[in-house]
């Protein structure tokens, strides 16, 4: 089938061309396609159309652990953040793979619906915390899905969060896409949900750089910490271009002003090497790195 953009338009859809800065690192060259369906259906019309017309592309939610490369991206890139509804039934979430993670958590405080408090502060959509299994402080998302849909090669299914293999910041969905799922939280009071928050936004503001990031670069090895361990190797404040190795957590890539992904990567490369001539420990990429 012969690809049009333009098709795409009447499809619940807006695309925007040549955008730039869709990384939360700010840094990546401009990318030739961007299309942002404002609902579901939207997002599976335009993830059919692109698999009958055999191009190449790739989804994103809110940018926040991806890079792009410096040159111009000629993939079709989907962003499913304006399809963000979400409502509460119960116990229950219901939420479109472009809600936002901070949108939600709001919301359970507000009417007393406990679950997401660890999680606050990860500036993640749905869909990309379930595909990344975004975590922090011993908690992450998977624990607390019910049931995920998933875009699969043109067709739709539904799988309970039980079936789903979690891993540690890390799903294989095989190539599907998370057009939204179903959170099951516990009845707990404003108060109480408000105070379980505040005690991880402290403790997250207390270890964690404020700043231009993607958040933590490598995964943490088996029982250690990489934070700890780009420490020990002295890459604390070492810089590349405009990236530079926060002081405060050394798993924290800074952008400090106008760094480019090739500033990231190359950074990021030493910062692996180095860990692993002084401890033989082979640092695993958290950040995903498009091509
Ligand atoms: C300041 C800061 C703090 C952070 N703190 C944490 C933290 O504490 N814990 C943590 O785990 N992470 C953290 N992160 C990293 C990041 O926020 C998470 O990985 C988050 O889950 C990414 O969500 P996103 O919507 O931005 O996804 P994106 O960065 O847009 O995408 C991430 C990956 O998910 C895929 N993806 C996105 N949406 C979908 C979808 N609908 N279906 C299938 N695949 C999809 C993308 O293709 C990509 O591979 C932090 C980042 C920042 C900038």
């Amino acid at each position: 089938m012969d690809f049009n953009i333009d098709r795409l338009k009447r499809q619940e859809c807006i695309i925007v061309q040549n955008q730039k800065n869709m990384s939360a690192f700010k840094s990546g060259g401009r990318i030739e396609n961007v299309v942002y369906p404002t609902s579901i259906r939207g997002l599976v019309g335009a993830l059919d159309y692109l698999y009958l017309c055999g191009k190449d592309w790739v989804v994103v939610g809110n940018g926040t652990n991806v890079l792009f490369p410096d040159t111009k991206y000629r993939k079709i890139v989907v962003c499913t953040k304006k399809a963000s509804k979400f409502v509460v039934d119960g116990n229950l979430v219901y939420a479109s793979c472009g809600a936002s993670l901070g949108a939600i958590a709001a919301e359970c405080k507000r009417i007393g619906l406990s679950g997401l408090e660890r999680l606050h502060g990860i500036p993640a959509t749905i869909g990309g915390a379930i595909a990344m299994n975004a975590g922090a402080f011993g908690g992450s998302i998977g624990e607390l899905v019910y049931s995920v849909d998933l875009w699969q090669e043109g067709h739709v299914k539904t799988m309970l969060g039980k079936d789903v293999d979690w891993q540690y910041r890390g799903v294989d969905f095989g190539g599907g896409v998370v057009l939204g799922a179903q959170l099951q939280m516990t009845r707990s009071t404003p108060v109480d949900v408000t105070v379980r928050g505040k005690y991880y936004d402290n403790k997250r503001e207390r270890t964690q750089p404020k700043g231009v990031t993607l958040g933590s670069v490598f995964k943490n090895p088996d029982g250690d910490s990489a934070g700890r361990l780009i420490e020990s190797a002295g890459m604390k404040g070492y810089a590349v271009g405009g990236a530079v190795v926060s002081e405060k957590h050394a798993n924290f890539i800074l952008n400090s002003g106008g760094a480019t992904s090739e500033d990231f990567v190359a950074l990021a490369k030493k910062v692996k090497e180095q860990v692993d001539k002084c401890t033989g420990i082979d640092l695993e990429y958290e950040v995903r790195i498009l091509k």
